[in-house]
Parts: structure tokens; C-alpha cells; sequence
């Protein structure tokens, strides 16, 4: 083979917390992650020179070095440089259907699919979490999205604890094309206004991680309870978010109105808002009426579901 298609899925954030800061500076946190079915296309094929080329179908997507799935590319070269002799170079073709800068782990996954090719193209024969510490190097939410579907995330987000999967909670995406919420902005504002209350001790921030396990949103997710998931959603990150952008706040209060939505919340740092239902048609129903609520072109939405899995191949030649 020396040409695979692979789907690589977005994910949300069903539950982000800050718990403090980590002695190596990053944010330690506990999150859950959850694989939805929007999803970009990744095309891996084997090329006759000794390059790293990438295209998108998307103006924001670079197609130099700066995008992750180039970066991931790269890391394999670096860790297998005889299986890189053997086949040549790799020519990415990125067909991008996730909105950019979203919160929703656009690059991460596009990073995933291509260790997930490369592995593939090369025979390496990798474990998944192999891939996973791998992908650890590039990005905290990339080694998530190689294997998907439900989990918690502690440390700098790269510790993984698989739950229970979701199949088909449905969801609405809202986002404005134009607005983009920078992550890192988001962590500083957060700990310039509420570090104050990180818990700065390395025993005291592990209990706290593990305690999340015992949660009520994991026992829910344990139950498939959309309902009750819906009701413990949480993301401390909306407390400097929403003030700062009040796009993202009236997309918020304008879900918790909609009839038949579960929960609202925002995903990741943002600016992406979500919200979970019981069926395809309520989302559809409340797509339609968020759209005549707001008849800016600029907001983007999409119905969607949750998914049980990460990075899949679609075809190979
Ligand atoms: P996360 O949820 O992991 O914080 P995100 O969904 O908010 O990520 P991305 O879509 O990954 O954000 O894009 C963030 C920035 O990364 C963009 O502004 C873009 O220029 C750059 N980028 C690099 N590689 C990619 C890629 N493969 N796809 C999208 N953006 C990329």
C-alpha cells in the first residue's frame, strides 16, 4: 500500500477543569474528552523524494511547517529514519470540514491521523499507545484523539483513562467563522484571575485529578444518561471567556432556551458552543431556530453526534 484515507474526528469537552499549576508550567487538568462525528479527511500517500509536502482545501490551514499534521510527519521521520530511507517522503492532502481555532481539536486530530498513515505506510506496527506517546510530544489533546471515543484526560491533558462510550447523544455546534479565541489567552487570563485558588501542592493536585474519576458527570457517562451528562457539564474556562466575548454568551443563553436541549456549554477554550439532545430531530429542530434567531452568515452550525472511536482508515490503495 503507499496510499491510505483516513477519518480523523473532532472532539468536545464534556467537563474541562483548571486544578493548578503543574511544576513544569503547564495547567494540570481533568478533563473529559468526547469524539464527535465531524470530521476532516486525511489522505497519507507515499512520495518518490525526500519531502514532507501538505495541501488543504482551507485558506487557514498553513502548509508549511507550523501545521501539526507537517510536525507529526517530521516526528516520524526523526524516530524512523530507516523506515523513512526505505519509502521516501509523505504528501498529506488535508480536506478540512472542522472549523479552525475552534475548540474543537482540528490540528490534534489531523496530527493523529498522520502517525496513524505513517505507521501504516511504513509498516511500523505500532500500539496504539505508542502512537499515543508519540503524539504526547506534538500536542496535550492529540493523543485523545488518536484512539477517541470517551475519556478522561488529566495532566497536561495527555493522561488518559478510557470511559464507557457515548454512541449517539446528538449535538449542535455553533460558531462564528470570524471569531477566533486564543488558548493561550485563555489559560493567562484564567490564572490572572482566578489562580488564586490553584491548589499548588503536587500530592494535592494528583488527589484532586483522581478525584474526578468518582465524579458525577463519570458516574452519568457509567448510566448513558444524556440528561444527567448534560446537567454536569462544566468548563471553568467559559468564567473568562463569556465576559470577555459576548458572541459566545448569547449563543449559550440562546441554547438553554431551546426547547429539547439537555445542556449547553462551550468546548475547549473556544469559541465553539454545543449543546446535547436526546434525538437527531430536536438538534435539527433547534439548528433551524438558532439559524433564524441569528441570521448572521458569519455563524457557522452543524448537527452532529457523539462517536466511539478516534482515528479510522477509510480506504487504501
Ligand atoms: P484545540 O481544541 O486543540 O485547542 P483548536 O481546534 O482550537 O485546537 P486548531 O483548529 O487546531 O484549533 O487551530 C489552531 C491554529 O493552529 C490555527 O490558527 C491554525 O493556523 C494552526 N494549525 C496548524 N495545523 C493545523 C491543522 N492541521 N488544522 C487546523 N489548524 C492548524
Amino acid at each position: 500500500m503507499h496510499s491510505y484515507s483516513l477519518i480523523a474526528p473532532a472532539k468536545i469537552n464534556l467537563y474541562l477543569e483548571i486544578i493548578g499549576d503543574r511544576p513544569d508550567g503547564y495547567h494540570e487538568l481533568a478533563m473529559i474528552l468526547q469524539s464527535i462525528g465531524l470530521a476532516d479527511y486525511i489522505d497519507v500517500h507515499s512520495i518518490s523524494n525526500d519531502t514532507i509536502r501538505v495541501h488543504s482545501n482551507h485558506p487557514q490551514v498553513p502548509t508549511d511547517n507550523s501545521n501539526l499534521a507537517y510536525k507529526a510527519a517530521e516526528l516520524m521521520t526523526r524516530q524512523f529514519p530507516e523506515a523513512f530511507a526505505k519509502y521516501g517522503g509523505v504528501e498529506i492532502s488535508i480536506n478540512k470540514q472542522i472549523p479552525v481555532a475552534a475548540g474543537l481539536a482540528g490540528g490534534s486530530t489531523n496530527a493523529a491521523a498522520v502517525l496513524v498513515g505513517i505507521d501504516l505506510l511504513w509498516k511500523l506496527g505500532l500500539t496504539q499507545s505508542e502512537l499515543e506517546e508519540l503524539g504526547a510530544t506534538l500536542g496535550s489533546d492529540v493523543p485523545f484523539c488518536v484512539s477517541g471515543g470517551t475519556a478522561i484526560a488529566t495532566g497536561r491533558g495527555e493522561q488518559l483513562s478510557p470511559l464507557p462510550s457515548l454512541d449517539k447523544i446528538y449535538i449542535v455546534l455553533a460558531k462564528y467563522r470570524s471569531l477566533e479565541v486564543s488558548t493561550p489567552w485563555a489559560y493567562k487570563t484564567y490564572r490572572q484571575e482566578f489562580g488564586n485558588s490553584y491548589i499548588r501542592d503536587t500530592n494535592d493536585l494528583a488527589a484532586r485529578a483522581s478525584a474526578v474519576h468518582s465524579g458525577e458527570i463519570v458516574k452519568a457517562i457509567a448510566l448513558a444518561d444524556a440528561g444527567k451528562i448534560a446537567q454536569k457539564l462544566h468548563n471553568d474556562l467559559e468564567r473568562v471567556v463569556l465576559p470577555a466575548y459576548p458572541q459566545v454568551l448569547q449563543l449559550r443563553e440562546i441554547f438553554a432556551n431551546q426547547e429539547g436541549v439537555l445542556g449547553t456549554m462551550m468546548s475547549g477554550s473556544g469559541p465553539t458552543v454545543f449543546a446535547l439532545f436526546e434525538s437527531e430531530q430536536q438538534a435539527e429542530q433547534v439548528k433551524l431556530h438558532v439559524r433564524e434567531a441569528i441570521s448572521d452568515e458569519d455563524l457557522e452550525l452543524f448537527v452532529t453526534r457523539t462517536i466511539t472511536h478516534g482515528i479510522q482508515v477509510a480506504s487504501s490503495i
